[in-house]
């Protein structure tokens, strides 16, 4: 038996439905049926989230397995025929990519991965790649697939991952509703508290897509049993199968830390601390905007749109010269408009004491005290009591806005962004001996095991946000 590493990207269609995750499920499905055997999880990967052309998240898969030696041309065929099949042709966005590595992943894909990540890649750049490594590859229409299919390849030591149990429905019911009971969700995420991204602060379910697409809901955390356990127990009906997921998703895997304005390329995810150069102030359509200076008199502007809510009225309470760290993707140059930060979100790091000229009390009876004019000191205003020597003084005022994260609600979240209070096991979490399955997730019971011992997820977020549980 060797190692054979399958990406799979650009199946789907916003409109007309599919999932390249769901074409995932179905090639693993297959390729269990000719022997291949899988050890560790599939990946499904983000990239940059920048890219215009992306249907909606950017996302890719790789499935690992091992095989029978001189197996390759097989397991093509396989993927081949299912995409085929499923995937939607007719959606000009659609330009499915499929590539099979034998053997270790070279380096050079890994690369890949980590440049698609960041950047924009060029078709040919990751073909020449594939090449270089003997990957084989069909590209569909413009073959762009194959950017995503090799990069996720590549992926094979993301440095952080977390995981996302999907399940699926018949991917022909292209109906927007799910049979799904919202209650079952809200009442998991309170028992898995290592999950999350299940509900928004008013309990509404946000790990149930809106779209024609065949995923029923994704159940996302840091712990692989803790998710599928979870995704076993939300009441649903239709269930046609499931995967467990190693994803990058929430890891800001997209984000790259810069030292100044100088570094900035378009398309890319930076985080870059700076000072305020003009405090935030609300656009038409409720978008806010603040200036950064870079410490090398540079400035950018960074924006908070108008869904992330609440974010922009804790980002208010900047003013000129606090110290921030910003988060975020980086909007090219448009039709006059300069290149500027779309932010994921924000750390203050230091906040300006602000002073306020006040009039003392008096000494004599703790009465308010007012000026007697022009250059003139101050007197008591109930007793009348002056003597000379009383003047205004400067008090410290208190800032409405206090040091550390500003997070966006979930809502806002980006596949990759990273909750600040979002933490990884320190040790790699070990994986159900099972990840996918067809038919109902049923309730898992025993035969797996969790590596999370550390305070669960929620638990330190609720903390370092000074909240109540
Ligand atoms: P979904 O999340 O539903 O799978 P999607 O947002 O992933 O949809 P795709 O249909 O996969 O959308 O389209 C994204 C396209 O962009 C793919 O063809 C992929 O190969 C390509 N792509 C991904 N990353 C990069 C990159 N860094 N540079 C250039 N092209 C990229």
């Amino acid at each position: 038996m060797i190692e054979y590493h399958l990406g799979i990207d650009s199946t789907d269609s916003l409109k007309l439905g599919m999932c390249t995750t769901y074409l995932g499920a179905r090639i693993i499905e297959a390729l269990a049926g000719m022997g291949c055997e899988f050890e560790r999880s599939p990946d499904l990967v983000r990239l940059n989230p920048n890219i215009p052309w992306k249907t909606r998240g950017n996302g890719a898969v790789c499935i690992r397995m091992m095989h029978a030696e001189g197996g390759a041309e097989e397991i093509m065929r396989v993927a081949q025929g299912l995409t085929d099949k499923l995937s939607v042709l007719e959606d000009e966005q659609a330009n499915p990519g499929i590539a099979l590595v034998t053997g270790s992943v070279p380096e050079e894909l890994k690369d890949l991965y980590i440049k698609a990540v960041h950047e924009v890649v060029e078709i040919e750049y990751a073909i020449s790649v594939g090449e270089l490594c003997g990957a084989l590859m069909k590209g569909y229409k413009n073959r762009r697939g194959l950017i995503g299919a090799l990069s996720a390849i590549g992926a094979m030591d993301m440095p952080n991952w977390t995981w996302e149990t999907m399940a699926y429905r018949d991917p022909y019911s292209r109906t927007r509703e799910r049979m799904v009971d919202p209650s079952s969700i809200a009442s998991l995420s309170l028992r898995y508290p290592s999950t999350f991204f299940n509900i928004d602060g008013s309990g509404k379910p946000l790990c149930i897509p809106h779209s024609p697409c065949p995923v029923m809901f994704g159940i996302r955390g840091t712990d692989a049993v803790d998710s599928l356990k979870a995704a076993s127990e939300v009441a649903c009906s239709g269930m046609e199968r499931w995967v467990l997921w190693r994803t990058n998703q929430h890891t800001d895997a997209h984000i790259e830390t810069v030292e100044n304005i100088d570094y900035l390329k378009e398309l890319s995810s930076v985080r870059m601390k700076g000072g305020v150069a003009r405090r935030p102030s609300y656009h038409p359509g409720g978008h806010l905007s603040f200036s950064l200076e870079d410490g090398r008199n540079h400035t950018i502007d960074c924006w908070a749109y108008e869904p992330t809510k609440d974010f922009r009225k804790r980002l208010r309470g900047l003013i000129e010269g606090d110290v921030v760290e910003v988060w975020g993707g980086i909007r090219a140059e448009e039709d006059g408009m300069p290149a500027c930060i779309n932010l994921e979100k924000v750390l203050v790091i230091e906040l300006v004491q602000l002073m306020k000229r006040t009039n003392p009390h008096c000494p004599e009876c703790k009465g308010p005290t007012e000026s007697m004019g022009r250059g003139q000191s101050l007197r008591c205003k109930a007793c009348g009591f002056r003597n000379g020597t009383l003047h205004p003084v400067l008090r410290p005022v208190e800032r409405d806005l206090c040091t550390g994260f500003i997070d966006p609600p979930e809502v806002a979240w980006r596949h990759l962004y990273r909750p600040s209070w979002l933490e990884f096991s320190k040790e790699p979490t070990k994986t159900p001996a099972s990840f996918w399955g067809r038919g109902p997730l049923s309730p898992i019971t025993g035969g797996m095991i969790s590596v999370r011992s550390e305070r669960s997820n929620r638990e330190q977020g609720v903390k370092k946000r000074g909240l109540n549980a």
